[in-house]
C-alpha cells in the first residue's frame, strides 16, 4: 500500500531539484527543504554532458537550457607552446544521444528552470529558509529536524545538501578520500580569446608541465559571453596573494605571451577533493550529488554525476514508494557508488595527471594518444563515450 508521506529532499541545488522532478514525474509527492531563502545564483558548474541533457529533456528542461547556454560541439587539448594537440567533435555521438555536444550553461539556470517547471505541479512543495540539522530513520518513516526545532516527517529522505551534507553527517556516514594540496583559481573575463587564438574551441584544456589550465566559454550574462580560466595555485600562497589583481595578470599572461591585461569579472578560489561517502543508502536515508561524492572539475563530471544519481534514485524510490518493488535502493547504491569510484573518481584524477605531467615521456604519450584518438573516427567515438559519461551510465546499468 502506498505510503502517504512525501519524500523529503534536502537541498534545492541542481541534484535536489532533479531528484524532485523525477519523483514528481512518477507521481510521488516531494517536500524540498532548502536552507537558503532563495535558489542559489552562484555560477559554479557550467558543463552539461550529452546524457545529462537527454535526462533533463524528460522534464522539459533541456531545451530551455540549450536556449540559455552555449552549445560547444568541439573540445580541444592544447599545449601552450605547441598549439593544438587534438580536437574532438562531439557530433560523432549523434548515434547514441539527442544532444551530441557539451552544453556550457551556468548551473543556477538549471535550478531556476526546474523550479519553474515544478512549482505548480501537484505534490511538489518547497520550503526556503529550512536548514536541516538532523535526520532520523524511524523504521517506518523518517524525521528531519530543522535548526529551529521544527520536525518534518517523510517516507524517505534524500540528502542533496552538498559537500558538507548535514544529512550525511547525521547518518554517521564517512566521506573517505583526500584533498589536493593546491587550490583552484577561476578567473572570468569578457575578453574573447578567439580574437588572439583563432582556432580556439569553447572547451579547451591546456597541458603544461609548469602550470596546466583550462578555458571554457559560458554565457555569463555578457553579450559575447565570458571566458572562465581555471588554474591550480601553490599551497604556500595566501588567499590575499592569489586573489590579487597582480596574481590574476600573471596567470592570464600564461594563456598567450605578451597579453595580461584582461578585464576580470569574477575571481573564485576553492579547495578540491576526491571523496566518496561510504554508502549512498542507509535505511530510509539516501545521498546524491555532492553530498555523496566530490571530485576535481577536470572533465565536468561532478554535477553531471549528481544528476545521474538523482535520476537513478528517483525512479527506484518511486517504485518503492508505490509499493511496486520490495527494495531496490541497495541497487541504487551499488550502481551509482560503483561507477562513482570506478569511473568518475578515476577519470577525473587521470584527467588532472595528464594535464600536469612533468616527465617528457608522459607528456609525449598523452599527446600521441589524444592525437591518434582524434584522427580516427572509431577511436574518437570510443573516447567521447568515456568523457561524456555515457560509458559510466552503461556500466551502472550492468550492475545488479
Ligand atoms: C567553482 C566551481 C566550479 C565547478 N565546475 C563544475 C563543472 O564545470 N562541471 C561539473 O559537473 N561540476 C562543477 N562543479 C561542481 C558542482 O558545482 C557541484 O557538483 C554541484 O553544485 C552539486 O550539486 P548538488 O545539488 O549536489 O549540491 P549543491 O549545488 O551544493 O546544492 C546543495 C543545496 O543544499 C542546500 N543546503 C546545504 N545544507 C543544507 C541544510 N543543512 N539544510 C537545507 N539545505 C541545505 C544548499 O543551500 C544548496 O542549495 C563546480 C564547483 C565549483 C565550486
Amino acid at each position: 500500500m502506498a505510503d502517504p508521506k512525501p519524500v523529503l529532499v534536502v537541498g534545492a541545488g541542481p541534484v535536489g531539484l532533479v531528484a524532485a522532478a523525477e519523483l514528481i514525474r512518477h507521481g510521488v509527492p516531494v517536500t524540498v527543504l532548502e536552507e537558503g531563502t532563495e535558489l542559489s545564483g552562484e555560477m559554479r558548474g557550467s558543463t552539461f554532458h550529452a546524457p545529462t541533457l537527454d535526462m533533463l529533456a524528460e522534464y522539459g528542461a533541456a531545451e530551455r537550457m540549450v536556449e540559455q547556454g552555449f552549445v560547444a560541439p568541439l573540445m580541444q587539448y592544447r599545449r601552450r607552446d605547441h598549439g593544438v594537440i587534438a580536437t574532438f567533435d562531439f557530433g560523432v555521438l549523434a548515434d547514441v544521444t539527442r544532444h551530441p555536444f557539451r552544453l556550457q550553461c551556468e548551473q543556477f539556470k538549471l535550478t531556476r528552470i526546474l523550479h519553474d517547471i515544478l512549482k505548480d505541479k501537484p505534490g511538489f512543495s518547497i520550503r526556503f529558509g529550512a536548514k536541516v540539522a538532523a535526520v532520523a530513520d524511524e523504521g517506518s518513516h523518517v524525521v528531519a529536524t530543522l535548526a529551529d526545532g521544527t520536525r518534518i516527517e517523510g517516507s524517505h529522505v534524500i540528502g542533496c545538501d552538498g559537500a558538507h551534507s548535514a544529512v550525511r553527517k547525521s547518518a554517521g556516514l564517512s566521506f573517505e578520500g583526500f584533498t589536493w594540496p593546491e587550490r583552484f583559481l577561476v578567473l572570468s573575463t569578457p575578453f574573447d580569446f578567439r580574437s588572439i587564438i583563432p582556432d580556439l574551441a569553447d572547451v579547451s584544456y591546456y597541458a603544461d608541465p609548469e602550470e596546466w589550465f583550462f578555458l571554457l566559454r559560458v554565457p555569463g550574462g555578457e553579450p559575447g559571453g565570458l571566458w572562465r580560466a581555471m588554474f591550480p595555485t601553490s599551497a604556500e600562497l595566501s588567499d590575499e596573494e592569489i586573489l590579487s589583481p597582480e596574481f590574476a595578470r600573471a596567470r592570464f599572461a600564461r594563456i598567450k605571451a605578451g597579453r595580461d591585461d584582461y578585464p576580470t569579472r569574477h575571481r573564485t578560489l576553492y579547495r578540491v577533493h576526491q571523496r566518496v561517502a561510504e554508502t549512498f543508502r542507509k535505511g530510509r536515508i539516501l545521498l546524491a550529488g555532492d553530498a555523496a561524492h566530490i571530485n576535481n572539475p577536470l572533465g565536468g563530471m561532478g554535477l553531471n554525476g549528481g544528476v545521474h544519481d538523482a535520476v537513478n534514485l528517483g525512479a527506484k524510490l518511486a517504485r518503492v514508494w508505490h509499493g511496486d518493488a520490495e527494495d531496490v535502493l541497495d541497487l541504487y547504491d551499488r550502481q551509482r557508488r560503483g561507477v562513482t569510484v570506478e569511473h568518475v573518481q578515476r577519470q577525473t584524477i587521470t584527467n588532472k595527471q595528464n594535464l600536469e605531467a612533468k616527465e617528457p615521456e608522459a607528456q609525449a604519450a598523452f599527446r600521441d594518444r589524444m592525437a591518434e584518438a582524434a584522427s580516427d573516427p572509431a577511436k574518437a567515438h570510443a573516447y567521447l563515450l568515456q568523457v561524456s559519461m555515457i560509458n559510466s551510465l552503461r556500466r551502472a546499468a550492468e550492475i545488479d
